[in-house]
């Protein structure tokens, strides 16, 4: 693959894959560009190397149909303001060759939302997963996404691929379309590179100790994450929702708390895997419990094995935090995802506050720290450290599926 710090676009036209998902309110104005201005660096370099830039892009789950409600053109002129320039919009993806054709060195030019088109997922539309026409259509369907990846794949020069967000996806423009460029052409841009240097980071290149904190709701969600993690980390934290499972699988009267009983047997699974591995698997031992699941409960601290009837485990407890502290303090790799107790109510909010500042202070003191997941980037924002920790993840599932140890075809398009 090509490297886009030594790639020179003079003269270019590339095609870029960029996140521009964004989040409209119902006048359709966008409540927050983080990810427009995420894509810049990528596009600036193409730009002032004298290259002409097509962004490609989905918005929403439009399922295969036109919807003006996700329409890219509602972002042309943040993009144009993001760019200094003026952005051209091509309000038909797939029919868009003549005004790709007639860019300029400096132009610029947007394609409509790819997810108008159901080749852009490449999943058969209106036929259930049971009927025997399915594996047909399937095939019919992966053949036109060639079709539509290759569409795409002639308007330009280079591919790029900047959007993490979709990088655990094999859609058209994510992965597909790659077959179409040869390996001096295709490469991964700024933002790519960066996640991918950031995972590589803890999962490959992990100095030790190597902590990781997995919070959350649920057991089930994160089960794969926590067992590919149990063969690289020294210590798992394992708070919030899901940490009661735990508890309950040995015995612990765990009140109200939010739980899974059909994951009982695999938590006592980990718990043993943790043993054999020599993996220091840290539960909670006191939570804060309420006495309903509102920011205005009444709240105590309470020994995590026995939370009484009518109360259930709503924050991390100061002991269960004095155990965390000396752990993520003494670590040189965090890894950071999920908050360790309902972090979206104020008065429910202190422990994960807590943990995003023991991650924070680990960093100052030289260690390497990845956040990533919704809402631990969440509640990194919300308490002011994100440009404290290492590196703050853009991309929720694929960051988790790249946790897990699966490889992103978003990648392996261009990695090979
Ligand atoms: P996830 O999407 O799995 O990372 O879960 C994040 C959610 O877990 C947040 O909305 C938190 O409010 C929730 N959560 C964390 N701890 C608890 C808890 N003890 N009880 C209920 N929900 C929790």
């Amino acid at each position: 693959m090509a490297n886009i710090n030594d790639f020179n676009f003079a003269g270019l036209k590339a095609i870029v894959r960029v996140d521009f998902n964004v989040p409209l309110n119902e006048k359709g104005e966008i409540t927050d560009d983080t990810r427009i201005r995420g894509a810049v660096p990528t596009l600036k370099k193409i730009l002032d190397d004298g290259g002409s830039l097509i962004l490609m892009s989905h918005m929403g789950k439009p399922k295969g149909k036109v919807n003006p409600k996700m329409s890219l053109g509602q972002i042309a002129n943040a993009v144009a303001a993001a760019l200094a320039r003026p952005v051209k919009f091509a309000p038909d993806c797939a029919n868009a060759a003549s005004q790709a054709e007639a860019l300029n060195a400096g132009e610029v030019l947007l394609l409509e939302n790819l997810r108008f088109y159901p080749e852009e997922e490449g999943k058969p539309v209106g036929i259930d997963k049971d009927d025997p026409a399915y594996a047909d259509a399937k095939k019919q369907m992966k053949e036109r996404q060639a079709e539509f990846a290759k569409t795409l794949a002639s308007y330009a020069d280079v591919y790029v691929n900047d959007a993490f967000g979709t990088a655990h996806r094999r859609h058209a423009s994510t992965a597909v379309i790659a077959d179409y460029f040869d390996d001096d052409h295709k490469m991964l841009g700024f933002l790519m590179e960066k996640e991918v240097t950031a995972i590589d980071n803890v999962l490959k290149n992990a100095q030790h100790p190597f902590t990781a904190i997995i919070g959350g709701s649920k057991v089930s969600s994160k089960l794969a994450v926590i067992k590919n993690l149990l063969d690289k980390v020294d210590n798992l934290i394992i708070g919030g929702g899901m940490g009661f499972t735990f508890i309950k699988a040995q015995g612990g009267h765990i009140g109200e708390s939010l739980h899974e009983d059909d994951l009982m047997p695999e938590a006592l699974n980990v718990m043993a895997a943790a043993k054999e591995k020599g993996v220091n698997l840290s539960l909670s031992v006191q939570t804060i419990a309420a006495n309903d699941f509102s920011n205005d409960a009444e709240r105590m601290p309470v020994d995590i094995f026995n939370i009484p009837d009518g109360w259930e485990g709503m924050d991390a407890g100061e002991e269960s935090l004095k155990n965390w502290k000396e752990i993520i303090l003494n670590s040189k790799t965090i890894l950071w995802n999920g908050p360790v107790g309902v972090f979206e109510f104020e008065n429910f909010a202190h422990g994960t506050g807590e943990i995003a500042k023991y991650v924070a202070e680990a960093t100052k003191n030289g260690a390497y720290s990845l956040v990533g997941g919704g809402d631990s980037v969440a509640a990194v924002n919300k308490f002011g450290l994100a440009d404290q920790v290492s590196y703050v993840s853009t991309g929720g599932g694929a960051m988790l599926e790249a946790i897990e140890g699966k490889t992103l075809p978003g990648v392996a398009a261009i990695k090979g």
